[in-house]
């Protein structure tokens, strides 16, 4: 896992509307990612500016990403795109069972057939798990648990392997750094994931996972979430959209995997 490079999904959500900003939002993150050594930076935008964002690829260190994809490859499923579609404009990631999404009826069955065709069309899914509220009883660990389950097992297990997992509770969702997850807090969660994969699918299912964090990541957090929470990048929503903020994010993730890697070479 230490081998791979760190990554951070930019979630545009609804944003921006126009291409011409979608574009110069683009061309910036551009410039800013091509410094990067560690760290891959996936821009997810609107289905509709993907076409043209395409166009604007290869570059060092950014992919495309989608916000969601079709568990089918075409048919009579209006106001849909499907990963095959997608799959022809470059788009390399997608992002599964976003709790906005889920919101409007997205269950864990229908997020595993998505996993399963992105992966069939070489798309790496960032699936989302995450609940609504904690509660002091600990039965927000159940809802996680049941989403790993429901949204897992049955799946091939190397199809398991090559998904990220975003731990995004819905609660840190769009506000600022002060109402997220702190880094200690996302660690235990981190081992609670891992934990349940290992015990579900087998050890290296839990210890090998990719996870990432999401729910106001800004630049004032990211330092210790990166540090202290077992993740491996971030899925970041409006920081992501100011393009110097978000850029300061980037290289704080970056730093660290540079950090990281000292670490372990020292320990050889
Ligand atoms: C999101 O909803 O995926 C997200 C990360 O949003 P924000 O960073 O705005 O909380």
């Amino acid at each position: 896992m230490i081998k791979k490079r760190n990554i951070i999904i930019a979630n545009w959500k609804m944003n921006p509307t126009s291409l011409e900003e979608a574009r110069d939002l683009f061309q910036k993150i551009k410039r800013k990612t091509k410094k990067l050594k560690r760290t891959e930076v996936v821009v997810a935008p609107s289905f509709i500016h993907i076409p043209f964002l395409s166009k604007l690829l290869p570059s060092k260190n950014l992919f495309l990403g989608a916000q969601n994809a079709h568990e089918k490859d075409s048919g009579p499923f209006t106001g849909e795109v499907s990963a095959l579609a997608l799959k022809q404009y470059k788009t390399r990631y997608v992002i599964l069972g976003h709790s906005e999404r889920r919101e409007m009826g997205e269950s864990d069955e229908i997020v595993k057939e998505k996993i399963q065709n992105s992966l069939r069309h070489g798309i790496t899914p960032i699936v989302c798990i995450g609940e609504e509220e904690r509660d002091i009883e600990g039965a927000y660990l159940n809802k996680i648990r049941t989403q790993l389950i429901n949204t897992f097992s049955g799946l091939q297990k190397k199809f398991i392997m090559d998904c990220i997992i975003c731990y995004e509770p819905v609660w840190a969702i769009g506000h600022s750094y002060k109402d997220s997850l702190s880094g200690t807090d996302m660690h235990e969660m981190a081992l609670f994931i891992r934990k349940t994969l290992s015990e579900i699918f087998g050890k290296d299912f839990g210890w090998g996972a990719r996870i990432i964090y999401g729910g106001s990541v800004e630049d004032e957090n990211a330092r210790d979430i990166i540090e202290k929470g077992d993740v491996v990048g971030f899925l970041v929503g409006h920081a992501s959209l100011e393009v110097e903020e978000f850029s300061r994010i980037l290289n704080i993730v970056d730093e660290e995997k540079k950090e990281k890697k000292l670490k372990i070479k020292k320990r050889r």
